[in-house]
């Protein structure tokens, strides 16, 4: 890649008391990227995310956003990033509207929120409240929250976690729209088809350190490269197209 990377994580090591939770990470992103740290439960994916969006702190290593040290100018670093927060962080009983001029009033910037709403799919749910929401409409919800202050990158920790398939497809398309529109994405998965359909590039992470970095589809033409065959034919059709036969229509959103 010929431009600087948003983002640079270099030899990262995190420990707690006696866990090694990332033992030696260093990976790139650059603009306009999906990017996905893709490992199994405990792989040390959301220490590593939280490291860099400056909310934790590490043992060792060095860690830039957009040119910045976390160390050194972590207020900078967080007036450029939007961060997904747990659901635990939204008033229940507020509207989606009076949510999103909330957190517009405390990053000090306008927003037109029901302008915001459209962007994720939301428009008919303005007058909503967050708990009446669906799964991935919070998440959807969610999403919009990390747009506001129009960040040059997000951070999404696992943002598909819990939902349906249907629901799933269609978050991976509301992201593929933030990239379109020119911001950075950064997320966390264990799902593999998850990382194999929605990135640009993956970093495969176990047990805290990175063990292969490339784009879904070279670190798979690699493997087959070396003569892997899978031991058993994929079948024609998957458990959604027995229910979409029988049923006439798709797993639901919600
Ligand atoms: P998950 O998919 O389950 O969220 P992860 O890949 O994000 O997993 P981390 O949450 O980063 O993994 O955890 C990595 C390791 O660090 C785990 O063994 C976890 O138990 C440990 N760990 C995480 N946070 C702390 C903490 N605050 N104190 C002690 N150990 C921690």
């Amino acid at each position: 890649m010929d431009r600087d990377p948003v983002i640079k994580v270099d030899r990262l090591v995190k420990h707690y008391q006696g866990v090694q939770a990332v033992r030696d990470i260093s990976f790139e992103v650059f603009p306009g990227e999906i990017f996905g740290l893709l490992g199994p439960n405990g792989a040390g994916k959301t220490t590593t995310l939280e490291i860099i969006e400056t909310l934790r702190g590490k043992t060792s290593g060095k860690v830039h956003v957009a040119g910045f040290d976390t160390d050194r100018n972590p207020g900078e670093i967080k007036k450029l990033i939007g961060v997904q927060l747990q659901s635990a962080g939204y008033y229940p009983n507020l509207t989606l509207v009076e949510l999103i001029r909330l957190f517009s009033g405390l990053y000090n910037v306008d927003t037109d929120a029901n302008a915001m709403l459209r962007k994720v799919g939301l428009e008919d749910k303005e007058r909503a409240r967050y708990k009446q929401l669906s799964g991935g409409q919070k998440q959807r919800f969610s999403i919009a929250t990390t747009l506001i202050n129009r960040p040059v990158v997000v951070f999404l920790d696992e943002p598909t976690t819990g939902l349906d398939p249907q629901a799933r497809v269609n978050l991976w398309g509301l992201i593929r729209g933030i990239r379109e529109q020119g911001t950075t994405v950064v997320l966390t998965t264990h799902y593999m088809e998850e990382a194999e359909h929605l990135c640009d590039r993956v970093a495969i992470i176990e047990k805290g350190a990175v063990i292969a970095i490339d784009s879904p589809d070279k670190l798979i033409d690699n493997l087959v490269a070396t003569g892997f065959e899978r031991k058993k034919e994929m079948k024609k059709a998957s458990l959604e197209d027995v229910f979409l036969s029988l049923t006439g229509h798709k797993w639901r959103d919600e």
